[in-house]
């Protein structure tokens, strides 16, 4: 069994830094890896461990810096890292990145049973690129999965957390997976894990080796940009209290009720 796991490198959030075309600068900055990807990396380990001859290639776009997070998941039992990078990619949007990734997998791992993804980037956060990668390979998707329950090779049960309760879904192969943050502790990476990350050899594919041209990828390929990146400073006039637990709650009663009305107003006059 194939498992394609999709990892994305993020800023760390304490250093984020904006290009002069409003999009995030990536190369040099320190980043981290995106902490729903963790999950993600977690479930497919999880299944590699329940069945036999699993092998999990991890995929991600970024720059060349990227190479050291496909390590550390190497280190932790991945198997393979494939890294997409060409200047060409710059100013990708969810659409440009969705194809591209789904290029990269159709061109390194056409036999792949699943795609395994975050929920989110912690921080681009649309949750597109999963259900995007899906659409461009025409497989189904199975997103918001909290677990699994049963695997086999046609097939996976999954347990999906919803606004209003649990749902199990089966799905066929091919297909993808977007992964919800869990409270487990992800694993740490094996001595021989370590071992073997140094010596892996990951592979690089360009737009070329993908078969995408110019005006597919990048900001080329985008048909969305951003026109203004700032950040959301809040005017509210906040009110600290330090109080024992009950007088907060009945605080908090007492505002409540307070401005309910005067918002019920507003919103009728809206
Ligand atoms: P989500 O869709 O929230 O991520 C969900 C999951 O998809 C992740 O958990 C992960 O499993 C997978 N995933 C997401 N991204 C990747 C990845 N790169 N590799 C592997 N797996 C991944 N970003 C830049 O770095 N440079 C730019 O110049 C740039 N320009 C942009 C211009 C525009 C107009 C827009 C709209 C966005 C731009 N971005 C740029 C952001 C970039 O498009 C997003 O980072 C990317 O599409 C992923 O979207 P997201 O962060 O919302 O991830």
């Amino acid at each position: 069994m194939k498992i394609a796991l999709c990892v994305k490198q993020v800023p760390d959030t304490t250093d984020i830094r904006w290009t002069e075309n409003n999009t995030m600068q990536r190369e040099g900055v320190e980043s981290i890896i995106n902490p729903y990807d963790v999950y993600a990396a977690e479930l497919a380990l999880k299944i590699k461990e329940s069945q036999k001859d699993v092998e999990i290639t991890a995929f991600t776009m970024g720059p060349m810096q990227a190479q050291e997070m496909l390590r550390k998941l190497i280190s932790i039992g991945i198997d393979n890292g494939v890294l997409i990078s060409d200047r060409k990619f710059a100013g990708a949007d969810t659409y440009a990145t969705g194809k591209t990734i789904a290029a990269a997998i159709k061109t390194a791992l056409s036999d792949f049973d699943l795609i395994v993804c975050g929920q989110f980037a912690v921080d681009g956060d649309t949750a597109q690129t999963g259900p995007s990668i899906a659409g461009n390979l025409n497989i189904p998707q199975v997103t918001y999965v909290k677990s699994f329950d049963k695997i086999d090779k046609k097939s996976i049960v999954l347990k999906r957390e919803l606004d209003d309760g649990i749902e199990t879904v089966k799905v066929t192969f091919p297909a993808l997976l977007c992964v919800l943050q869990d409270t487990y502790e992800p694993r740490r990476p094996l001595i021989n894990g370590i071992k073997l990350a140094s010596k892996a050899q990951i592979k690089i594919l360009s737009a070329e080796d993908i078969g995408l041209n110019d005006t597919d990828v990048g900001l080329k390929g985008s048909p969305t940009y951003v026109s203004r990146a700032y950040r959301n400073l809040s005017n509210h006039n906040a009110q600290k209290y330090e109080l024992p637990v009950d007088e907060g709650v009945n605080l908090l009663r007492q505002k409540i009720e307070e401005y309910s009305p005067k918002l019920k107003k507003e919103a009728e006059n809206a």
